[in-house]
C-alpha cells in the first residue's frame, strides 16, 4: 500500500494511464468495477492456464485446458444425427496421433481459411472424453507459418505462450488476450508501489512475502510455480494477499474493541428489587444458559464500561427472559430500557408479554410504533422524554429523530439481522453511552463471528427450555397435499393450532398476497370448514393485525393463513403445525426461523414443507438439510456452503469492507492467524500509539475511513 505521494498518486491513477486502454476499454474495465489502478491490481486472476510446454497429442488429458501443435488433415460440415444442428469438423494430427476439432456456431469461409488443410497450428483448448473419441469443442487456433519450429513462434510471444497463464474474469468486449496484455503492463508499472506495512516480523512469523512480489506472483506465477495450489488459491502469494486483507480488518475490529473498554458507562448496581420478585413469579425456573448468560450480562452492566453484547440463542431458547432480566437491572437504577424489534407483530408481542410483568412490578411500559397516531405518538413521546415510562418497546420508530430518553440505559435489538448497523448506532445515540445488547437467532459460525463482531462480546444461550419435543419436517410434493391439510386438521382436532404460512416476494407482492387471501378463504369454505381461520399479512392496519394476533394467541382462531410476516419472533406455545407454501422460494435462515414458531410448547410439533412445481437444485439442498437436522448451527453452516458468505453475512449491511482476494470459506486458518497478530500487535503498540506503528495506523486508516465507527454497533 502507498506511503510515499507518488506511490499514493501512481495507484491513484485512474486506468487510462495504462498503455493499452483507451477510451473506448475504459467503460468495460468500469463494468468489472475497476476505477484506479490500485483496483485493477487486486483483480485477480480466477484461474490459470498451463501453456509451459507444448504436449503431443497422445498427451492430451481429458477434461484439461491443453496446448499442442497440429496439422490440419481434413475438415468439413455435417449435420449431427441427434439434435440435427450444423457442425464443422477438423481433425488435426501429430506423429503420436490424431484429435478432432469441433465448431457448433461458425461462419464456413471463414473456418476454412482459418485451418487449410496440410497447415499447422498451436491449438488451445479443453480436451473431452466422449466414448471412443476425443474431442475440442471450439479452440482458440494460432496459425503457423511453414517451415519454422513452433517453438520459435511461441516465444516471440511470451505473454501468451511459454508460462503459467493468467485467465481473468472478464466481461463483454474484453477478450483473455487483452486482458493479459493489460495486466502485464498494469502490474508491470505499478505493482512494485504497492507497499506492505505489516511489519516484517509479522510477515516472518506467518511466512509471508511483501505485498509487491505478492501480487507480481498472482497476475504472473514463476515457471516453477505449483499450479494446483496457484488453482486453490494457496499458494504463498494469494496467502500475502489475503492475510494483508485480514489483518487490516482485525486491526480495526481490535481498536474499536479496545475503544470502547476506554469510554466511560454506567456502573449499574444489582439491587434485586425488581429482578428477585420476578423470579419468584415466573411460572418456570430459567435454564442453566440463560442464567449462565445473564451473569455475563451482568458483569458488563456493572462494570464502569458500556457493554456491546451479543447474545446468541436459537430459535425458542428463551432470550426474552434475558432481555427482561438485564432490563429490570437497569430500571432498578433508575434508568429508561428500550426494546427494538423489527416488525409491529413482534413490538407488539414484547409489549404484552413483557409489559405484562413489568405492570406486575408496578413498572410502567409504552409501545412506540409508526403507525400510532399522531395525537398517542405525542404524547407517549412526552412520557419518555419525562422519565414517566420504564421501558420502551417499539419497531424502527424509536430510532427516529425527536425520540428523545429522560436517560437511556440499556438499548435492546431483537432479531439484530433484521437491522443495519446504522440503526445499531441511532440507538446508542439515544442515551450516554448506554449499555447495548444485542439478540440474534441467527447462529453465525465461528470464524464468521469473530470477523463480524470481533470488537462484541459474544454470549451464546446453547440449551433450550426443558420438556420441548423435537420437531418432524415432512417435505410434500404437490400430489401429497391433501395429506398435509390433513395431519392440521388432526391437531386442531386435538385442540392445538396450525399457521400456513405464504411467501411474499418483493415484485410481485400484489399476487403473491393474492395467494394468501384466496387460499384463506377457499381453505375456510372446504377442507377447514367449521375451523376458524384468520388472515394475516403486512398491508393489513396494525389494529387488524393486532386483534387478529390477539385471537390466535387466545386460540379463537386455529389456523392462521400468514405471508411472512409471522417469520420472526412470534411465540405462540400451543401451535404445533407450520405449513410453509413455495417452500423452495425461502432462504434457509427463514425456513428455520418459521419452523421455531412451533415447537415451543411441550407437544410434539410439525413443519410441513410444500414446494412449487419447479424449483432449482438449491431450493433442494434447502428443504433436504431441513428435513435433516434442527440444529440452527448445522443449519447456518449449510447456508454458509450454499450461499457464500458475502449473500451469508450481507457484508454491507454488517458495516464489513468486501474483501477483494480474501475468502471467508476458503481462509479461515488465515483469519484466525491474521485475528491473533493483530489483538497482539494494538496490545504491544499501546492501541497503535506508539511511534514504530504509525505506518500501520495511517494505513488502517486509509483502508477503514469513515468505516471504522460503523463496523461495531457504533
Ligand atoms: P426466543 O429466544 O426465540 O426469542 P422466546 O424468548 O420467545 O425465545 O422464548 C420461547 C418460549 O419459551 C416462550 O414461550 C417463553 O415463555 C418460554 N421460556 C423461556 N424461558 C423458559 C424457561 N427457562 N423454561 C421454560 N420456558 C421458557
Ligand atoms: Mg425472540
Amino acid at each position: 500500500m502507498p506511503t510515499s505521494p507518488a506511490a499514493d498518486s501512481a495507484l491513484n491513477q485512474t486506468l487510462d494511464s495504462i498503455r493499452g486502454v483507451g477510451p473506448r476499454m475504459l467503460p468495460k474495465l468500469e463494468k468489472l468495477g475497476l476505477k484506479t489502478v490500485e483496483d485493477a491490481l487486486y483483480h485477480l486472476p480466477s484461474r490459470y492456464e498451463d501453456r509451459r510446454q507444448l504436449k503431443r497429442i497422445n498427451q492430451l488429458r481429458s477434461g484439461q485446458q491443453e496446448v499442442f501443435v497440429g496439422r490440419v488433415l481434413a475438415a468439413g460440415e455435417s449435420t449431427t444425427t441427434r439434435r440435427r444442428r450444423k457442425v464443422y469438423e477438423v481433425i488435426v494430427g501429430d506423429d503420436t496421433g490424431q484429435i478432432s476439432l469441433k465448431w457448433f456456431r461458425y461462419r464456413t469461409p471463414w473456418l476454412k481459411k482459418l485451418l487449410p488443410i496440410g497447415k499447422r497450428a498451436v491449438l488451445i483448448g479443453e480436451v473431452k472424453h466422449f466414448s471412443a473419441t476425443r474431442e475440442i469443442h471450439h479452440p482458440d487456433v494460432e496459425l503457423l507459418p511453414d517451415n519454422v519450429d513452433p517453438l520459435q513462434v511461441l516465444q516471440q510471444d511470451p505473454l501468451n505462450f511459454g508460462r503459467i497463464l493468467p485467465v481473468y474474469p472478464l466481461t463483454d468486449g474484453l477478450s483473455q488476450k487483452q486482458a493479459r496484455k493489460i495486466w502485464s503492463q498494469l502490474v508491470e508499472a505499478n505493482a512494485d508501489y504497492v507497499e506492505s506495512q505489516i511489519p516484517d516480523e509479522i510477515l516472518q512469523r506467518q511466512r509471508l512475502i511483501p505485498l509487491a512480489d505478492a501480487l507480481h506472483q498472482a497476475h504472473w506465477p514463476h515457471k516453477q510455480s505449483d499450479l494446483q495450489k496457484l488453482e486453490q488459491g494457496r499458494d504463498q502469494s494469494r496467502s500475502s494477499l489475503v492475510f494483508d486483507e485480514f489483518f487490516f480488518l482485525e486491526l480495526g475490529l481490535a481498536l474499536k474493541r479496545a475503544g470502547v473498554k476506554l469510554e466511560e458507562g454506567i456502573s449499574f448496581k444489582l439491587e434485586h428489587r425488581y429482578t428477585l420478585p420476578l423470579s419468584k413469579m415466573l411460572p418456570f425456573k430459567l435454564t442453566d444458559a440463560q442464567r449462565r448468560v445473564l451473569g455475563e450480562i451482568k458483569q458488563d452492566m456493572c462494570s464502569p464500561h458500556p457493554m456491546h453484547r451479543l447474545l446468541q440463542g436459537d430459535v425458542g431458547s428463551g432470550k426474552t427472559m434475558v432481555a427482561l432480566m438485564s432490563a429490570l437491572i437497569a430500571i432498578e437504577n433508575q434508568t429508561q430500557v428500550a426494546i427494538v424489534a423489527p416488525t409491529e407483530i413482534l413490538a407488539e408481542q414484547h409489549y404484552k408479554t413483557i409489559g405484562h410483568w413489568l405492570q406486575k412490578l408496578d413498572l410502567k411500559t409504552v409501545l412506540l410504533q409508526g403507525s400510532m397516531s399522531v395525537v398517542d405518538k405525542r404524547e407517549v413521546l412526552q412520557q419518555i422524554a419525562d422519565g414517566d415510562v420504564d421501558l420502551i418497546v417499539g419497531t424502527h420508530a424509536i430510532l427516529q429523530e425527536g425520540v428523545e430518553f429522560h436517560r437511556l440505559g440499556l438499548g435492546i435489538i431483537d432479531e439484530q439481522h433484521r437491522f443495519g448497523v446504522k440503526q445499531r448506532s441511532l440507538l446508542k445515540h439515544k442515551g450516554q453511552n448506554p449499555d447495548m445488547l444485542v439478540m440474534t437467532a441467527t447462529p453465525i459460525p465461528r470464524t464468521l463471528s469473530m470477523t463480524l463482531y470481533g470488537d462484541l462480546s459474544v454470549s451464546v444461550i446453547d440449551q433450550l427450555p426443558p420438556g420441548r419435543k423435537p420437531i418432524t419436517t415432512l417435505k410434500f410434493p404437490g400430489a401429497q397435499r391433501s395429506k398435509a391439510y390433513q395431519l392440521i386438521k388432526d391437531e386442531i382436532e386435538q385442540g392445538r393450532q396450525a399457521y400456513i404460512v405464504y411467501p411474499l416476494v418483493e415484485e410481485s407482492e400484489k399476487s403473491d398476497l393474492k395467494a394468501a387471501t384466496d387460499a384463506a378463504e377457499s381453505l375456510e369454505n372446504t377442507i377447514f370448514q367449521g375451523v376458524s381461520v384468520g388472515l394475516l399479512h403486512g398491508r393489513m392496519k396494525s389494529s387488524d393485525k393486532d386483534s387478529v394476533m390477539n385471537d390466535f394467541r387466545d386460540g379463537k382462531l386455529r389456523l392462521l393463513i400468514s405471508t411472512t410476516v409471522i417469520e420472526v419472533g412470534v411465540d405462540v406455545p400451543n401451535a404445533t403445525v407450520m405449513m410453509i407454501e413455495h417452500a423452495d422460494r425461502f432462504g434457509l435462515s427463514q425456513l428455520h426461523q418459521l419452523r421455531g414458531r412451533v415447537g415451543r410448547g411441550a407437544d410434539k410439533s410439525y413443519c410441513l414443507l410444500l414446494p412449487s412445481d419447479h424449483y432449482s437444485e438449491d431450493a433442494a439442498r434447502r428443504m433436504q438439510v431441513m428435513v435433516e437436522t434442527e440444529d440452527g448451527f448445522r443449519i447456518a453452516e449449510a447456508d454458509l456452503e450454499i450461499r457464500g458468505p458475502g449473500d451469508f453475512l450481507g457484508t454491507r449491511q454488517a458495516g464489513l469492507p468486501d474483501f477483494r482476494v480474501a475468502n471467508l470459506l476458503r481462509d479461515v486458518r488465515l483469519l484466525e492467524s491474521a485475528r491473533q497478530e493483530a489483538f497482539a500487535y494494538i496490545d504491544k503498540t499501546q492501541n497503535l500509539t506508539a511511534a514504530a506503528a504509525q505506518p500501520v495506523l495511517d494505513e488502517l486508516l486509509r483502508r477503514w475511513g469513515g468505516r471504522l465507527e460503523l463496523a461495531a454497533i457504533g
